[in-house]
């Protein structure tokens, strides 16, 4: 997999407002959020989308993201008002950034369809 700007945030050469941190995982403010709080959740592990997971290989580290979500809910007061969590993949699905993430959105009413 190609290296992208999350692996520079993964090993701190570029800074980035890190919220949650695990040997597998990292989560991370967005840049240019979408919301009051818009949280970005990864693997630590390059996996370039969520349609090239390995759950074989990999059988705990989707269980560790949804894990670093729960938790940082709650850090920000969304486990009771709720939250909407997002993955893009490729394309069609809106994805810019070529390694698996989780979007984290919360502190307004989200709205659907999304666009
Ligand atoms: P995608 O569209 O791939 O699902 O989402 C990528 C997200 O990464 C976007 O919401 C974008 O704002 C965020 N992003 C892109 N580059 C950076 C960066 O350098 N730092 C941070 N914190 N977020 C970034």
């Amino acid at each position: 997999m190609a290296d992208t700007i999350f692996t520079k945030i993964i090993n701190k050469e570029i800074p980035a407002s890190i919220v949650y941190e695990t040997d597998t995982v990292l989560a991370f403010k967005d840049i240019n959020p979408k919301a009051p709080v818009h949280i970005l959740i990864i693997p630590k592990l390059n996996i370039d989308r969520i349609q090239n997971f390995d759950t074989i290989n990999h059988p705990d580290l989707l269980a560790h993201l949804v894990e670093a979500a729960q938790k940082i809910a709650t850090d920000f007061n969304l486990a009771e008002s709720g939250y909407r969590l997002v993955i893009n993949n490729g394309d069609n699905g809106g994805q810019e950034v070529n390694h698996l993430h989780i979007h984290l959105l919360g502190g307004r009413k989200m709205t659907w369809p999304p666009g």
